[in-house]
């Protein structure tokens, strides 16, 4: 079959032929429909070799939605052609935190060498996938493939760092959006369907802005160092009771302190890699900050849900397999709108 690899530390990803995997016992092979194009994947084919975390060749994709196309000794519960989303940060199962859900915190994922598709294991940009796990699997129940796709972890991650704040997002309250690409996007509309709060988005790309006012964005504003002194007066000097960095570098994360109100809370979503000091004084008083990783499989099911009822919908560009270096260039440059969703079988 045909997959999308990283191969070598530094050089693109490169479409190549691999074998055919064959389900083992307990493992399910999905035919995949669609893949989403995450900008996490480029921060990872940036890092050197020296301590690049994960064996090479990589099959890209830790977004994935397919149909069941084998079942491995032992799977019950699944039909051959049930469409499912896979949930990407997969834990042990076992643990207190994957106990609750929260694979994402699985405390024994490491020590048992367990890596999400894509992220370690073999991913979604390929024709078919292998998935370790039934309960990995959440049926799509009607949901367009490549809509959904991207609310995997575009969708899961956003909706797990605001259900945190969710407290503090009242009426008369302000969520500030920080990058409005592919996860940002997607959490301006899950503010809107879970929150009466004002959703002030930033971006540095007017296009960007456009497509934040478009799917809800009460405000947009551009992100450079006059953006905090606007959310400050859009807030009447109050500031903004959740602020949401998507980017994660020195300047947002500085726009993120500047804007956030006393006893506000601030999510480090972005792995742009900067750091925010953090001591008595240097945010207003009680100020929580936060750097969550993707969502629980609860999660998965609400999000799905959610787009369901119709409150959420992806911008989505399509590619096929062999485009799909072209669409990490584009996400590079900045020139996806929404969210690039592969489709290996396309
Ligand atoms: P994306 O490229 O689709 O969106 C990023 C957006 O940020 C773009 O619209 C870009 O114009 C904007 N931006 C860049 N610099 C900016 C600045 N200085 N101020 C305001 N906006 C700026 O990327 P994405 O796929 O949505 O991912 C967003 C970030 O979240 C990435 O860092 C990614 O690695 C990370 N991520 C984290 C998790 C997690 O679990 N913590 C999960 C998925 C993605
Ligand atoms: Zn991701
Ligand atoms: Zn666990």
């Amino acid at each position: 079959m045909k997959a999308l690899q990283y191969r070598t530390i530094g050089a693109a990803p490169e479409v190549v032929t691999v074998p055919d995997p064959e389900p083992g016992p307990g493992q399910v092979l999905l035919k995949v429909t669609a893949a989403g194009v995450c900008h996490s994947d480029i921060a990872v084919m940036s890092w050197p070799a020296e301590n690049f975390p994960y064996p090479l060749p990589l099959t890209l994709g830790h977004e994935g939605v397919g149909t069941v196309a084998a079942l491995g000794a032992g799977v019950t519960g699944l039909s051959e052609g049930e469409a499912v989303a896979v949930y990407g940060p997969q834990g042990c199962g076992r643990c207190a935190k994957c106990a609750e859900g929260k694979e994402n915190y699985c405390l024994r994922a490491d020590e048992l060498g367990i890596r999400p598709p894509g992220l370690g294991a073999p991913g979604s940009m390929a024709e078919y996938m292998l998935v370790d796990d039934a309960r990995h699997l959440v049926p799509l129940d009607g949901l367009d493939p490549v809509a959904a796709v991207p609310l995997t972890d575009a969708g899961l991650t956003p909706y797990h760092a605001i259900k945190r704040a969710l407290p503090r997002l009242v009426a008369g309250s302000t969520a500030v959006v920080i990058g409005t690409g592919g996860l940002g996007h997607v959490a301006i509309q899950l503010l809107r369907a879970l929150t009466p709060a004002r959703v002030v988005a930033l971006d540095v790309s007017e296009d960007k802005l456009r497509l934040a006012r478009e799917v809800g964005a009460h405000e947009a504003v551009l992100s450079d160092a006059r953006a905090a002194g606007a959310v400050r007066e859009l807030t009447g000097g109050v500031g903004a009771e959740a602020v949401f960095d998507f980017v994660g570098v020195e300047p947002t994360l500085a726009t993120a302190a500047a804007v956030a109100a006393v006893e506000g809370e601030i999510a480090i979503v972005g792995i742009g890699g900067a750091t925010l000091p953090v001591g008595f004084g240097s945010l207003p008083f009680e100020v929580s900050v936060y750097s969550p990783y993707w969502g629980s499989r609860s999660e998965l099911a609400e999000v799905l849900a959610l787009a369901r009822s119709g409150a959420v919908s992806v911008h989505t560009e399509t590619f096929s397999l062999d485009e799909a270096p072209r669409a990490y260039e584009l996400l590079h440059e900045g020139k996806i709108n929404g969210r690039a969703v592969i489709l290996p079988n396309g």
